[in-house]
């Protein structure tokens, strides 16, 4: 794609930095990236212990902008397909509810910390990449233009004067705090009452799963739940999503007698395959969850923010990174129309990507609900049902809104607004009925091409 010779400096070498790292080489730009971790590929990081997911659901916008860089098939090689949600009730039958209607409409476990490393590793590989770990930005002048970087091994801090930074240091970025003090930026942050915690189901004898491995579990149980993603070595990451305060909280549930009675009676089949279960639950720290939008994006020609530093939103629809990557694929095709006019490729990448992210953000929190209440309701099962058949019926006409956002690549906003109208049509087919066969379809053929047609 042409030798450029320009660097690019990102702050951040997560998720989102290594991918971009990866994208902006191979566009000919010189790409140094500041990382305050040490390389999680030659130290052991504990990833759940630093609070963070061990495990990630990826899907349609991951892999597409993977598959872009060439690497989809090095990750799809370290996924683990995840056909459905598995329901864990307290007492009866688990049951399966399919995320889509065909074989290739899975959603995908990776681990986080291996998709980093095998992310880092193809940035290494790259012609004109530098990756600097042990390296924590501490602040930026915007006016001036000067970076600071503190090395973590010698507490040396530099002043380096990059031409354009582009922050990519999460949800906590420092580069978004620096951006607050150049005036007319807005910020919002909404952190949830509700808080997660890492648990473990081992494997069992020889690395056997000891659940269904292709299916991502909850345990809905109204004001809270439990979820679970499989693992390569045959474990599976549990996460607890519980309130902070109040009765059943973080905050009360503190006695190891106590934990294993509320496990045993709210979650017990779980509970009966975690052996260390209460020593896991005291030992692992208790994460927040919050959702912050900002803008602008970007300080003139110079500073840009992308992936959770710009947006970070809550897990329930498991799309951070999926967005995250998406970001990446959305500037690379600004830079490919507006370079080496950077405050429009800047400009234009905020510009088509806020409300789209901002709608994820709200579809996010939207989905704590459904999966911690609803996917037990008949009522939305039936809906659910009916939707699939809606769209074996209308494939032109009527794309679920899960499918919208995790198989495809419709706009997030699209996926919001047909969402809405979606509910409205499903409601008034099932509000009369209790069973798929008793759908009138005539009423469903007026409703999907009065609302969805064009
Ligand atoms: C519990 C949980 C579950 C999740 N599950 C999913 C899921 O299933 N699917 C999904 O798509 N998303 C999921 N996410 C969201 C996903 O983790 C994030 O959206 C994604 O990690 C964003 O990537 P990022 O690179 O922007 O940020 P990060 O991955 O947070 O990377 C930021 C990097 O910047 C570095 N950094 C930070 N500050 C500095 C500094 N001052 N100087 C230098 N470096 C710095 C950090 O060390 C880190 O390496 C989940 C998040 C949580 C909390």
């Amino acid at each position: 794609m042409g030798v450029k010779r320009e660097t690019i400096t990102l702050v951040g070498a997560g998720l989102a930095g290594s991918l971009l790292a990866v994208f902006l080489a191979r566009r000919g730009f010189r790409v140094e990236v500041y990382e305050k971790r040490p390389d999680i590929r030659r130290v052991s990081t504990g990833a759940g212990k630093a609070g963070r997911s061990i495990n990630l659901a990826m899907s349609a916008r991951g892999l597409h902008a993977l598959q872009q860089v060439g690497l989809k098939d090095e990750v799809l090689g370290m996924a683990i397909p995840m056909a459905g949600r598995l329901i864990h009730p307290v007492k009866g039958e688990r049951v399966l509810q399919p995320y889509g209607q065909r074989d290739e409409e899975v959603i995908y476990s990776v681990s986080r910390g291996e998709l980093n490393r095998v992310l880092l590793s193809a940035a290494e590989r790259q012609d004109g990449v530098r990756l600097h770990f042990n390296a924590r930005c501490t602040g930026v002048e915007f006016r001036t233009g000067v970076l600071y970087v503190r090395d973590d091994a010698t507490n040396h801090v530099h002043s380096l004067r990059p031409k354009r930074i582009i922050g990519v240091d999460g949800s906590a970025s420092a580069i978004r705090t620096a951006m607050m003090n150049v005036g007319r930026f807005d910020l919002s942050q909404q952190y949830l009452t509700h808080g997660y915690k890492e648990l473990t189901i081992p494997a069992g004898t020889n690395g056997a799963y000891r659940m269904e491995p292709n299916a991502l579990h909850i345990w809905p149980r109204g004001l809270y739940m439990l979820i679970a993603l499989p693992n390569l070595d045959g474990s599976f990451t549990c996460t607890l999503f519980f309130p902070h305060e109040g009765d059943y909280s973080f905050a009360s549930l503190l006695d190891p007698r106590q934990i294993l009675d509320f496990f045993k009676s709210q979650f017990p089949d779980a509970a009966a395959l975690m052996p260390d279960l209460t020593t896991l639950y005291l030992d692992n720290p208790t994460g927040s969850l919050v959702t912050l939008k900002c803008f602008p994006w970007h300080y003139r020609d110079r500073v840009l923010l992308l992936g959770d530093a710009a947006h970070a939103i809550v897990p329930f629809f498991g799309q951070g990174m999926n967005c995250a990557f998406e970001d990446c694929t959305v500037l690379d095709e600004c830079i490919e129309a507006y370079w080496p006019d950077w405050e429009t490729v800047f400009e234009s990448f905020g510009r088509r990507r806020k409300e789209d992210t901002d709608a994820i953000a709200d579809m996010a929190l939207a989905n704590y609900v459904e999966m911690r209440d609803q996917v037990s309701d008949p009522g939305f099962q039936l809906r659910q049902k009916v939707g699939f058949l809606l769209e074996r019926k209308f494939p032109d006409l009527y794309i679920p809104r899960y499918s919208m956002v995790s198989f495809h690549r419709f706009p997030y906003s699209e996926a919001l607004r047909s969402g809405e109208i979606q509910d409205g049509i499903l409601r008034e087919i099932c509000d009369s009925i209790s069973a798929e066969e008793q759908v009138d379809w005539d009423l469903a053929e007026r409703l999907v091409s009065e609302r969805l047609g064009t």
